[in-house]
């Protein structure tokens, strides 16, 4: 179930995936709401076009408070998460 704001900040994030093409979960680690799979995932950062947002963009069921912020490459690699959407990118590329 996606809600309309969480559709309007998919296609603004879209939008933006040019500049910022590195996408982050960002999970609820305090509240009632908050789910064990859904912390697991927390800080988690793939591309933009990685199948991983087909399935788990947020919100992912019902209270789940998730959200996704997005990075430049160079921000990406500035805060050290460059390998782990890249590894993950390059598996799908298959070479
Ligand atoms: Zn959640």
């Amino acid at each position: 179930m996606r809600t309309a704001y969480m559709q309007a900040q998919y296609r603004k994030q879209l939008q933006g995936a040019e500049l910022r093409p590195i996408w982050m979960y960002q999970s609820q680690l305090a509240g009632k709401n908050r789910r064990r799979e859904h912390i697991a995932l927390h800080g988690k950062a793939y591309r933009y076009d990685d199948p991983f947002w087909d399935t788990c963009y947020p919100p992912n069921g019902w209270g789940c408070q998730c959200y996704v912020t997005t990075k430049s490459e160079a921000g990406a690699e500035r805060d050290g998460i460059k390998e782990s959407w890249r590894f993950h990118y390059g598996s799908l590329a298959g070479n």
